[in-house]
């Protein structure tokens, strides 16, 4: 019988689907079941990405497209992060993918020699491990704990870059924590940065329109241009717009990395659609109401999450400040029973079993994120869901015996 290649033996399926298929089965067994589980925004885009879709699929000429993406496409999302303060790069800079998973797969083939390694903080999102493994790089993890706010710190980065990774990968703000570095957090981290010259900056940052309290987004460009030539900028258009299954993601940096994505779309996807392209267009230059009144939204919910999570006893939750996560530390629970059902909690799985059969409230163990005394809640789901589901959650608690 033939193998099947070693990176497959090292490539997980998705720890977070895992629980949303759970909570789905039990769903369609007729429980009640609210899911904290997948972070989808619980939103469409506006009619205008249709129509712009539609009119694609009436002029679509059946040809193979760039490789890039679009000239048309490529500007908008130049116009976009201008928005955000990030002027001076040209469509050279760009490359776009299958949404920004993939297109962190792509840097992780174009930056990464087997064994090469790659430093990023815990909490991490699951998929940087995940690709981590399947291209055989070596994994320098930063742990910031629920202590130290889930936030590295400038002294715990410049002694992971004095080890020389090859890659340093860096998310804001951040899933799972929805922690957001301040500008004076960002300009001290770049600082250390700017003294280590071998290492590319991969700068996660697809939720960098979901801001709350007025915070305003800043990255390493921004505190220190001359990182310029090495930081690679990600967003997709999944969170900020509504559209995860559209697919679409993009990196702004240096032109000798976003030519090597180019390259490997050339030899993967050819393309990304183009009718998905013509969404994206429409999406980045159409109203921009949809996201903005969902930071709103996403605010308000954030809210009623910590008011819970303040009010359970030995829970302790930095408060977040961007994307749609909380992620709190629940390790006060280990060790008990929850007295209904006799369940057993020794970890953060334990948990999230014991919660979702005992409740039928599903939240993803913080295990998958690299964080086992915590667990991740997103807060997605129908507004009103949420206080139910959190009613369910502080009832759970208060069951622990
Ligand atoms: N990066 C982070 C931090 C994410 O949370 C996600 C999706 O959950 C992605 C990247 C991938 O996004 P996309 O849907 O564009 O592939």
């Amino acid at each position: 019988m033939p193998q099947l290649a070693a990176r497959i033996g090292r490539a997980k399926p998705s720890a977070i689907m895992a629980v949303a298929e759970k909570a789905k089965r039990l769903k369609a067994e007729g429980r009640d079941i609210i899911s904290f589980s997948i972070g989808v925004p619980n939103f469409l885009p506006g009619p205008h990405v249709y129509e712009a879709a539609r009119q694609a699929v009436e002029k679509d000429s059946g040809q193979y497209g760039s490789n890039r993406g679009p000239d048309a496409l490529l500007d908008a999302l130049l116009l976009h992060i201008e928005k955000i303060g990030l002027t001076g790069y040209t469509r050279a800079n760009c490359a776009t993918g299958i949404g920004a998973k993939h297109v962190i797969y792509n840097l992780a083939e174009a930056l990464l020699d087997e064994g090469d390694t790659i430093a990023f903080p815990v909490p991490y999102w699951t998929s940087y491990m995940d690709i981590a493994e399947i291209v055989n790089a070596k994994v320098q993890l930063l742990p910031c704990p629920a202590s130290q706010n889930y936030k590295l710190t400038p002294q715990q980065l410049d002694e992971a870059m004095a080890k020389k990774p090859k890659v340093f990968l860096f998310n804001n703000p951040s899933n799972p924590t929805g922690m957001v570095y301040t500008k004076d957090e960002i300009i001290a981290l770049a600082d250390v940065l700017v003294k280590y010259p071998d290492t590319w900056i991969i700068a996660d940052d697809i939720y960098n329109r979901m801001l709350f309290d007025g915070l305003e987004y800043y990255n390493f460009v921004l505190a220190r241009p001359e990182l310029r030539d090495r930081v690679i900028f990600l967003d997709s258009l999944s969170k900020t717009y509504g559209m995860p299954g559209w697919r679409l993601g993009f990196m702004v940096g240096p032109e000798q990395v976003a030519k090597a994505l180019v390259t490997l779309n050339s030899n993967h996807i050819t393309n990304v659609p183009e009718v998905v392209n013509a969404a994206g267009i429409a999406a980045l230059t159409g109203p921009q109401d949809v996201p903005d009144q969902k930071r709103v939204e996403f605010q308000a919910k954030r809210d009623q999450v910590m008011d819970v999570m303040n009010a359970i006893p030995g829970v302790v939750c930095p408060r977040p400040q961007g994307a749609f996560y909380v992620f709190p530390d629940i390790s006060v629970a280990f060790g008990k029973t929850h007295g209904p059902t006799g369940a057993k909690i020794e970890n953060d799985v334990d948990f999230c079993n014991a919660l979702l059969e005992a409740k039928g409230v599903a939240c993803v163990p913080g295990s998958a994120f690299g964080e086992p005394r915590a667990l991740r809640i997103s807060y997605t789901c129908p507004t009103p869901q949420l206080a139910p589901g959190l009613q369910r959650f502080q009832e759970f608690f208060a069951e622990l015996v």
